[in-house]
């Protein structure tokens, strides 16, 4: 069980909720996706949908840019910010991108 010692080092972490970020997608590149998703349903909403850049250890999968936090806490951000907006949407969003409870199964 040695491995799990290494999986505490300080860097790779979300400055939001201190969880190992596992899933380096950026939050630019997750607003580009969310906009693709809520556009089918309301485009004008989906046009507020913007990244957040925060800088930190981890690298972006896709754009290689620097990034801070993790997936999960981006995505609940835009929903609880969708949520006011438009309840029916934040809930559809919610179940495509709630990075945190998908590994229950
Ligand atoms: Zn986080
Ligand atoms: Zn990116």
């Amino acid at each position: 069980m040695k491995a799990k010692e290494i999986s505490t080092a300080p860097f790779n972490q979300c400055v939001e909720c201190d969880e190992i970020i596992s899933n380096p997608i950026c939050s630019e590149c997750l607003a580009k996706k969310m906009r693709m998703v809520i556009g089918q349903h309301n485009p004008r909403l989906a046009t507020e949908i913007m990244g957040i850049k925060i800088p930190g250890e981890t690298k972006c999968l896709f754009c290689q840019e620097e990034m801070g936090l993790c997936a999960y806490c981006f995505s609940k951000d835009v929903y609880e910010d969708l949520r006011e907006k438009d309840p029916e949407i934040a809930e559809m969003f919610w179940s495509r991108f709630d990075w945190g409870t998908r590994g229950d199964e």
